[in-house]
């Protein structure tokens, strides 16, 4: 069997990581996102009006005492922080509605994704591991745009309108501020390294911490009883520490690279103050020159401070996209083939030298045996025989590893998939039901379901019984994984299912314990009366529903040890007839 979970050292570059989002997610709102960005633009150039004003507010206002202008230059500066609030309202709200689609876009896309995928990954990646994924890496996608595009677009356009106002008034003062900028170089490369490690620790964490989440919530019964709440409790705790910390830790590393810009920008200023102090004092320049200057430095302050922390967010991000896209990298092996064969016209199960390994465990080994068309089939065997696993080759939740498996004829392998799955109807030992009410559990979305066969079901699968007694009746919740029924009922809803999808094939696997005597002699009548003139594989626990079995297949081992009918098995004295003294098939 193939593994298929997700490997965690596959590393993703930044380049190709950022290429595959723009085509994946970002491209089809690229009109969108031009238009934020004119938007952010506009916002990103009052910046520099703004300190372009300061010029003739010092020269002509104040140096000069043309009081006329104040009201000019006064409009002016109103309405450059008009037009701010106007383009910032609308950009945000336009960069917000697209980072919400396509972080819902990844969510659904993933999910769909997931659920192609084989059961084998399924039993490598705990649920709530999953969950983390598809709830929180697909955040990441959210904030990489936006705040890319509030770079790009307001804070690129700001640097170069500030920075044009700063050359304008001198180019040798301009030199002369970013003269420490060289040194931000070193530290912001190693700067993003760091977050992108810690990122992927705190992510795994997460995961972690999500598992462990399912499984206390979901083996609620099992912490209280055993009284492991202390014990869940510290390894919990353990977990949000270690999150804590590699949080904590990021944020102080993220924080470094402004802090830096604002030790070279300290030194800048230094230097302008030093080389423009002496010209200004020996009148060569303005004073409204030398504001002017310094306004458009004291404003490229911020958007170099946020430009500084983008490689981070970044990175942050990419660790969580390349978890994203980790898991979409995986493709199924269990698929339909490109040209499916027809539904087969018989309904005969055959399994003929089947092998098949978890890992490097042999589980079947050379299991052949045939299910005749309409008649009832009992497989036996020890528990861990590998009974289960046939209900699984059959239905493709596994493919063998050598051998075929075939239903009238044709292998499982030449159908498409959901005319396969169509062909059984699973009646498991502990039926998963979903937390919505037991109407909806039995129907499962279909529509096509009209109220008299849903009441033949009802009463065919022994429910009306137990629902009448309810006061919301068939209407009544099941509970979390169906938990407000008892075993016996959960069953009887299972098979209330498997009535209505009236599939050709019925492959039961008999309760053991779960059900009392009441409840088992209902559930068994239940049965039978499905199992009528239907091919049908029961994995047998009850002796009476082996001696009514048309055939009975005795499986040790992966291999058919002997196989015929009750009494041809009995005389035999063989395994079957150990099993049947014991009065017990496990
Ligand atoms: P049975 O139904 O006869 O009790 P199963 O078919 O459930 O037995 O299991 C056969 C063997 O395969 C068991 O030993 C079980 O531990 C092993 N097995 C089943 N599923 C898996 C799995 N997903 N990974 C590893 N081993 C498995």
């Amino acid at each position: 069997m193939p593994r298929t979970e997700i490997s965690s050292d596959k590393t993703y570059a930044s380049g190709p990581l950022f290429v595959r989002l723009w085509r994946g997610y970002l491209s089809r709102h690229w009109p969108k996102m031009v238009v934020a960005a004119v938007l952010m633009v506009i916002e990103g150039s009052t910046l520099g009006a703004l300190s372009w004003i300061i010029k003739p507010l010092f020269d002509k206002v104040f140096v000069d005492g043309q009081i006329h202008m104040l009201w000019l230059v006064g409009g002016a500066i109103f309405g450059l922080f008009l037009i701010r609030a106007m383009t910032s309202v609308c950009s945000r709200w336009m960069l917000s509605a697209v980072a919400q689609a396509t972080s819902s876009a990844m969510q659904v896309d993933l999910v769909r994704h997931i659920l192609t995928l084989d059961q084998s990954f399924f039993q490598q990646n705990p649920p709530g591991a999953l969950i983390e994924r598809v709830q929180g890496d697909t955040l990441a996608v959210q904030g990489v745009w936006s705040t890319f595009i509030t770079g790009a677009g307001r804070d690129v356009v700001a640097l170069v309108s500030l920075f044009g106002v700063a050359i304008a008034i001198d180019p040798r003062w301009t030199l002369a501020a970013l003269i420490g900028a060289p040194l931000l170089i070193m530290p912001t490369l190693i700067a993003q390294r760091y977050i992108r490690k810690k990122t992927r620790q705190m992510r795994a964490q997460s995961s972690d911490r999500a598992t462990r989440l399912d499984e206390i919530f979901h083996g609620i019964a099992a912490v209280k009883l055993n009284r492991l709440e202390d014990y869940q409790m510290r390894r919990f705790s353990g977990l949000v520490g270690h999150i804590r910390k590699a949080m904590v830790k990021m944020a102080a590393i993220q924080s470094m690279i402004p802090a830096l810009i604002d030790v070279v920008t300290g030194f800048g200023f230094f230097a302008v103050l030093v080389l423009g102090g002496h010209e200004i004092a020996e009148g060569r320049r303005s004073v409204g020159e030398f504001m002017s200057f310094f306004t458009a430095m004291s404003l490229a302050f911020q958007p170099l401070r946020r430009l500084g922390g983008l490689a981070g967010t970044w990175q942050t991000a990419a660790a969580s996209l390349e978890r994203v896209y980790r898991v979409f990298d995986i493709t199924p092996e269990v698929r339909s083939p490109d040209t499916p064969a027809a539904r087969p016209a018989t309904m005969e199960v055959r399994l003929d030298d089947v092998w098949l390994s978890y890992g490097d465990k042999p589980v079947l080994r050379g299991l052949s045996f045939t299910a005749e068309a309409g008649k009832t089939t009992a497989l036996v065997g020890p528990s861990g025989a590998g009974k289960s696993t046939v209900f699984n080759l059959l239905t493709r939740l596994v493919d063998p590893d050598r051998g075929t498996v075939s239903v009238g004829g044709v292998s499982v392998a030449a159908l498409d998939l959901g005319v396969l799955r169509s062909l059984f109807s699973t009646v498991a030992q502990d039926a998963t039901l979903f937390d919505e009410t037991i109407r909806d559990n039995i129907l499962l979305g279909r529509t096509d379901i009209s109220e008299a066969q849903l009441n033949t079901a009802l009463t065919v699968a022994h429910v009306t019984e137990f629902t009448d007694a309810m006061p919301l009746g068939l209407d009544s919740p099941a509970g979390p994984r169906g938990s407000a029924l008892s075993g016996g009922q959960r069953q009887r809803v299972a098979i209330a299912r498997a009535v209505l999808r009236d599939a050709p094939v019925l492959l039961l696997d008999e309760a053991t314990s779960a059900l009392d005597t009441a409840s088992e002699a209902k559930v068994a009548q239940a049965l039978d009366h499905l199992s009528a003139g239907r091919t049908t594989l029961v994995i047998a626990h009850r002796l009476s529903t082996v001696r009514n079995a048309d055939h009975i297949v005795v499986v040790v081992e992966g291999r058919v040890a002997e196989e015929g009918t009750h009494d041809t098995l009995l005389a035999k004295g063989g395994v079957y007839a150990d099993l049947c003294r014991l009065q017990l098939v496990e």
